[in-house]
């Protein structure tokens, strides 16, 4: 098996996503070569080949001409998947991809299964395995789901080209609006899940987040039932945060949330199912009811 790992670069920078994609090669096995739209002065850490064009001349994104410079690699190298992150870069040209190779694409992969792949159905209350059934296939893996594989070296650089203009001009990035609070740069952040029960109940939580010195983050069905606003979503469709401690209150340790948050120093979980996934990545997991608990944590820390 031969797979292409499409890389990532942004605003001058390649992005550490390229070493999930690393890290997804090496579960995957096989023979792996990597494709950037970058710069020389931004390789990754890798001894292996790397077909890099440059950002400069291709643009950063420009769906016609990346699309072009894939193809021209899978002519080349013949590889058996075309992997991409699952972000707006790789859910934009993924499917450009697959179109034209008349490919099969599986989406946001979480996990490699016997003879497939892992995904998450049902607003990621379930798994289902897929298995592509044409001879190519491209492929978006969930950011997050696969370890960040650094393995040091130089690459062998293949320089590649592709000219014209596209149908689509890449006009600029704009940063979203400014946040009240900004939970990338909190030393503790205490969370609040759908397990604390109703919107009266986050006052308790973020009381919890006061007396660490914290902020109070949440998960996506907290947003979503608006018992907190978006600013404190913590997940891939919220903000990544890497706190000294981390306070999972009633939160089941879904993929999407994980990656927001497991790379926090310390991780505290407080759940009534000694079994939910956030056991797997807590540094301690406190099997309880969270809103007896947490009271008696804030009694204790108040003293
Ligand atoms: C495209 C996409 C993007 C997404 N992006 C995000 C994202 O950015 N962030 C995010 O968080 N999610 C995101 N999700 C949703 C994600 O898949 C999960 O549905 C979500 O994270 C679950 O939130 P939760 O853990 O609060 O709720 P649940 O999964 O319902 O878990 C609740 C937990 O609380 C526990 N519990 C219940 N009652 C108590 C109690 N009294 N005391 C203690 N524990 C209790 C339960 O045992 C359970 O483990 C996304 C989903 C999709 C499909």
């Amino acid at each position: 098996m031969k797979t292409l790992l499409i890389g990532e670069y942004r605003e001058g920078k390649m992005l550490d996503s390229t070493y999930e994609l690393l890290g997804f090669a090496q579960q995957f096995g096989g023979e792996s070569t990597l494709l950037l739209v970058g710069s020389e002065t931004q390789l990754p850490a890798y001894a292996g080949t790397l077909y890099l064009a440059d950002a400069a001349s291709c643009g950063e994104y420009n769906p016609d001409l990346h699309k072009k410079l894939i193809l021209e690699t899978v002519q080349k190298e013949d590889p058996d998947y075309i992997v991409f992150v699952h972000s707006s870069y790789g859910w934009d040209l993924a499917p450009r991809v697959a179109a034209t190779l008349k490919a099969a694409q599986v989406s946001e992969i979480i996990a490699i299964a016997d003879g497939g792949f892992e995904v998450a159905c049902c607003n990621a209350k379930m798994r289902r395995t897929v298995k592509p059934l044409t001879a190519k296939a491209v492929l978006t893996i969930q950011a997050g789901a696969f370890p960040v594989l650094q393995p040091g070296g130089a690459p062998a650089v293949v320089k590649i080209s592709a000219e014209g203009n596209g149908r689509l001009a890449f006009v600029g990035y704009e940063p979203t609006e400014k946040k009240d609070i900004d939970l990338a740069k909190a030393e503790v952040i205490v969370s609040a899940g759908r397990g604390v029960g109703k919107k009266d109940n986050i006052p308790v939580i973020q009381a919890l987040a006061t007396a660490l010195g914290g902020e109070l983050g949440a998960s996506r069905p907290v947003v979503d039932a608006e018992w907190v606003s978006h600013d404190h979503q913590v997940g891939t469709t919220g903000q990544t945060v890497s706190p000294k401690l981390y306070v999972a209150c009633g939160i089941s340790g879904a993929i999407q949330h994980l990656a927001g948050m497991k790379k926090s120093d310390f991780i505290l979980a407080i759940n009534k199912d000694k079994d939910a996934p956030i056991g797997e990545i807590a540094d301690v997991l406190v099997v309880a009811d969270v809103m007896q608990f947490v009271p008696a944590l804030m009694a204790k820390v108040a003293r």
